[in-house]
């Protein structure tokens, strides 16, 4: 049996870590806040359980940060960095009425491009689309800042949806996209929001990371047997098995290196494995080991 593992080596906006820009950023803000300030740095993060799994080798998280949700159980001693997935302005401003210092904001730059989209399109008067699947952690996020603004978010996961948006036809829309959505989902819910609607602006916010890892994921799939997806993301790593299915029958994720049953492996010739954008290349070189391989 022939293993192929993704190459992201010499992919455009992937790091050579493997992760995505936004959290490979992120970690390096981390680290350097660590380095230069010692201990009592807390971070305030939508997914806290995730922050530091990616950079378990350099040691983060073991001393000096932690990651939490709960503004209130951040204390006036502490200093704040905003973590990778961004804020919403309820918990900034929570953080402001507390007097806290922030030291770093960590959040993705397309994260930030995204909000910076959306805030556009509210103040020209549009209704917010956003394509998306509902149990994302940004739409809390999203939809914070649109009520900020009164209005409402309307979530289009699946083309279908387009037809429940409670508009008609001349009011103003403005679509933005989860960072992380599949560019052919994408094409075909649009192509349906042009038909139904007149007045309609589009804001292309899916990140380079979605524009790159995923077509790596089809040119996988497209040459083995069966795919493994190496991930924990519920962004990335949804999508990738998301676009894997939709070339290939044998399709399984792992979260770790202990999920992977070889029973997966038997019969075939060719497996694929790739890692979505929270899994440090030599996670995949631990999952990746020959020993494994059945005879
Ligand atoms: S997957 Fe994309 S949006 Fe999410 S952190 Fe990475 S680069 Fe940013």
């Amino acid at each position: 049996m022939q293993i192929l593992k993704g190459d992201l080596s010499n992919v455009k906006g992937i790091p050579p870590s493997g992760l995505c820009v936004g959290v490979h950023r992120a970690g390096a803000v981390h680290q350097k806040m660590v380095a230069k300030h010692g201990d009592g740095l807390a971070v305030w993060s939508l997914r806290p359980d995730l922050d530091f799994i990616a950079f378990k080798k350099e040691g983060l998280g073991e001393q000096g940060i932690r990651s939490t949700s709960d503004m209130e159980s951040i204390d006036a001693g502490e200093k704040l960095i905003y973590g990778v997935r961004g804020a919403p302005p309820e918990v900034r401003e929570k953080a402001r009425e507390k007097g806290l210092t922030l030291l770093a904001d960590a959040t993705c730059p397309f994260v930030t491009q995204q909000e910076e989209a959306e805030i556009e399109l509210l103040n020209a008067g549009c209704h917010l689309v956003v394509l998306s699947s509902r149990t994302h952690h940004g739409i809390p996020r999203l939809k914070g800042i649109a009520q900020a603004k009164g209005k409402e978010v309307f979530i289009v996961e699946r083309e279908e949806e387009v037809e429940s948006i409670r508009l008609t036809r001349f009011e103003p829309i403005g679509v933005i996209v989860q960072t992380t959505f599949w560019l052919e989902t994408y094409k075909k819910i649009i192509a349906r929001i042009l038909e139904r609607f007149a007045n309609v602006q589009i804001r292309n916010t899916a990140c380079i990371d979605s524009l790159q890892r995923l077509p790596e994921v089809e040119k996988l799939a497209k040459q083995v047997d069966a795919i493994i997806v190496f991930g924990w993301t519920e962004g990335m790593t949804t999508r990738m098995v998301e676009v894997a299915r939709a070339f290939n029958a044998h399709v399984h994720k792992i979260e770790k290196v202990d999920d992977l049953r070889l029973d997966w492996l038997r019969g075939k010739e060719k497996v694929g494995i790739i890692g979505a954008n929270e899994t440090p290349e030599w996670m995949i070189n631990e999952a990746w080991r020959p020993d494994l391989c059945p005879k």
